[in-house]
């Protein structure tokens, strides 16, 4: 189970009795953390940081162990923060300063010198705030009682985020085939992306799939079409084009475990040894968490498969989508967002229908696919783009809503979106900030998740949502000389 280590500062200045009240407090409280959290990460607590070796064997601690995701720190006394600097400097995981105290309401009757130096976040927490942003480090501070709803809200959030940078530092990402030709926004600095994100981004012929498919039993095909068919309504009759299907799944799913990889990219443009581009395999992969890229898109691929991960355990839908085209009623535009077939199952309102269609695009045979109307609720567009000496996450608010009609005719899985804060100012801002026509629209996610996830890692973050203006728009042009 993911690890969330905790640390809490002090210092001997105050006597052995001082420190084991420290001890015992933090004790109680990570008992608490782990009565309330502990669904989804065990809370560990570590020695009290008394001078600089303890802070360094901690923070050694925290950034060697591969279950640890992260790391929430406190000052329970004060804690001079020149012990801390060498720990830090080894530390390697995200940070929770956690500026709290082990009591709610002041002792008024009762309290005393003793009282006050044994309790002073305050004060500690203000010593230890000041290394923090002089050796800027990336950090969350969440403030208050450590037993207030909002506070374990906040505490939650950052470990979903931690899970998600810890995943994203492991994840290996496949792309088959290089980016489509021509195409701009898709492409970037797999070099920086490893560095900036930890996705060993690499190349695979398609040869590789090919072959393993070609060792695919009959028996196992029997067993994917029964997953589909359990979850899916079969509304075509051609039944050995979603066999076909069947067995790219199968493929993937040996290829992924064999090589380690939680997302993986293809293109239409290079699918030789395949019948069909990969559809509904695609998309019921996708449903698993397995991120996905079409056209070579391998920055979504990866960037989708970590937001789901963020997403893991929440309410709501996470998933890769394309916009597509609008419906330009004054005032009541609206965004149709699909793909050309790879929507994930994930964004269901109604059961998927399978069929087989054609494509109109590679030349190959039509493919099987998932079509299905998408889910309704507040949310939000995510994406990354590189803008050549860094990357830009872009983040909207968008509010996902119920098809005005029904759409018989269009071959393809869809949700469909309203922009914010209304559509000339947020698609323009989307236009202006350079954000891609591939994204992940999340309805679990919110913008808080997305602004941790950009200041842990130290990237670029453009939002849109209500609060954006017209006069905004003109902070988001780019400078036209390079
Ligand atoms: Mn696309």
């Amino acid at each position: 189970m993911d690890k969330l280590y905790f640390v809490v500062g002090s210092q001997d200045l105050y006597g052995d009795e001082c420190l084991r009240q420290v001890a015992a407090d933090a004790q109680v409280m990570t008992d608490f953390f782990n009565q309330k959290l502990g669904a989804k990460v065990k809370v560990e607590l570590l020695p009290t940081v008394v001078n600089s070796e303890t802070c360094i064997a901690d923070l050694r601690k925290v950034s060697c162990d591969d279950e640890c995701i992260g790391v929430m720190t406190w000052m329970h006394t004060f804690s001079p923060a020149k012990m801390w600097i060498k720990g830090l400097q080894e530390l390697r995981k995200p940070l929770l300063h956690l500026h709290t105290q082990a009591n709610e309401k002041l002792p008024y009757d009762s309290i005393d010198m003793d009282f006050m130096n044994l309790n002073q976040a305050a004060h500690g927490d203000r010593e230890y705030g000041f290394i923090l942003a002089r050796m800027r480090i990336p950090h969350q501070v969440v403030a208050g009682f450590y037993q207030h709803e909002d506070v374990l809200a906040k505490i939650s959030a950052f470990v979903d985020v931690a899970r998600a940078i810890n995943f994203s530092r492991h994840l290996k990402v496949a792309s088959f085939g290089n980016n489509m030709r021509e195409v701009a926004v898709t492409d970037g600095d797999r070099v920086e992306s490893q560095i900036c994100y930890g996705w060993e981004c690499n190349y695979y012929p398609i040869g590789d799939l090919v072959k393993i498919m070609q060792g695919v039993s009959e028996a196992e095909v029997d067993a994917k079409m029964e997953e589909y068919t359990s979850k899916y309504t079969m509304k075509t009759t051609k039944v050995e084009a979603v066999r076909e299907q069947a067995k790219y799944e199968v493929a993937l799913d040996k290829f992924l475990a064999q090589n380690g990889i939680g997302a993986f990219a293809d293109t239409f443009q290079d699918l030789y040894g395949l019948k069909q581009l990969p559809g509904i395999a695609c998309q019921n992969l996708m449903g698993k968490g397995i991120g996905f890229g079409p056209e070579g898109d391998y920055k979504i691929s990866a960037f989708s498969a970590v937001l789901m991960k963020m997403a893991e355990g929440r309410e709501g839908a996470t998933g890769f989508i394309e916009d597509y085209t609008y419906d330009l009623t004054s005032g009541q535009e609206l965004e149709l967002a699909s793909h050309m077939l790879e929507v994930p199952v994930t964004f269901a309102a109604t059961k998927p229908e399978i069929d087989v269609l054609p494509l109109g695009i590679g030349g190959k045979e039509d493919p099987a696919r998932l079509i299905f109307d998408g889910v309704q609720g507040e949310g939000i567009q995510v994406t990354m783009v590189d803008m050549g000496d860094h990357f830009r996450i872009i983040c909207a608010d968008i509010e996902l809503v119920k098809q005005p009609k029904p759409m018989p005719k269009l071959p393809v899985a869809r949700i469909m979106y309203r922009h914010k804060p209304n559509f000339a100012i947020g698609t323009a801002a989307w236009c202006y900030a350079g954000g891609a026509h591939h994204s992940v629209v999340s309805t679990a996610l919110t913008r808080a998740d997305i602004a941790l996830f950009a200041k842990l890692t130290g990237t670029e973050l453009i939002v849109i949502g209500d609060e954006t203006t017209e006069a905004d728009l003109d902070k988001l042009t780019a400078p036209c000389c390079r």
